[in-house]
């Protein structure tokens, strides 16, 4: 048991390094909120959580590749955002090829409320991350994304969460309407917000409650298989370079 606790350290350790060292690596630049006590205004997305959801790494893959590309929408965003991806927060569990669970036999989605940094390494981690950038009145944490995988459903689509103030509920909704115009595999009418007991341990829920009402916490999910255009009898099978080239979803959809 020793051995594999220290194994399932071992790869959050390297989880968080390839998150937070090496993929958000931009050429250098000259922009405004890099510099030393600027304000930064960051958006936060984790994947894989749920080991089985194979399509959500190579989302989160596509992400990467665009913000770290050329493309001068990508530099805009670099030069105003900072984007802070944890691409696996459940490495124990695609290691072993574990569908749902850690190597520990967790739901990890379901313990955001109160991570233990010996059951739950790198969800108290990433936790604590955001914890600590919440606190810390220079920085804006606007967006938080957590990619999953759907196995039932067709298309791209998000949960949200509910409020009760409805300013913020109909503020919430935007992003997800301009997704699906923008982007021909997502789906608004399949995105929901809710707010179930069963629910309340995500990480979209849980952040969403923590929070100030100027963030935005959503989890995307994606189809395992495909997409529909227009029709029911049109099914888009999605691929794995359909989704790392990621030409439909978030950014691409008008280069
Ligand atoms: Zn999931």
């Amino acid at each position: 048991f020793e051995h594999f606790f220290q194994l399932g350290q071992m790869q959050f350790q390297i989880a968080l390094h390839l998150s937070f060292s090496l993929c958000p690596l931009p050429p250098p630049s000259a922009a405004a909120n890099l510099r030393p006590g600027a304000e930064q205004r960051v958006v936060f997305i984790t994947a894989r959580v749920h080991p089985g959801e194979t399509p959500s790494s190579f989302v989160c893959q596509g992400i990467i590749d665009f913000l770290v590309s050329q493309h001068p929408i990508a530099k805009v965003l670099r030069d105003h955002l900072v984007f802070k991806i944890a691409p696996m927060l459940n490495p124990d569990g695609v290691y072993l090829g574990n569908y749902r669970c850690s190597l520990m036999g967790f739901d990890l989605n379901r313990h955001w409320a109160n991570p233990s940094p010996w059951a739950h390494p790198t969800l108290h981690g990433v936790k604590q991350l955001i914890i600590e950038m919440y606190n810390n009145p220079k920085i804006n944490l606007e967006f938080y994304i957590d990619i999953h995988a759907h196995s039932t459903m067709m298309n791209g689509f998000m949960y949200g969460n509910i409020f009760e103030d409805e300013e913020r509920f109909q503020r919430q909704a935007v992003f997800p309407k301009l997704l699906c115009q923008n982007a021909e595999d997502f789906s608004y009418s399949s995105t929901s917000f809710n707010r179930d007991a069963v629910k309340a341990g995500t990480g979209r829920r849980f952040l969403g409650g923590l929070l100030n009402d100027t963030s935005y916490c959503y989890t995307l999910e994606v189809s395992f298989y495909s997409y529909v255009l227009g029709g029911p009898t049109s099914a888009v099978p999605y691929t794995e370079e359909a989704c790392i080239l990621l030409k439909s979803f978030l950014f691409l959809q008008h280069t």
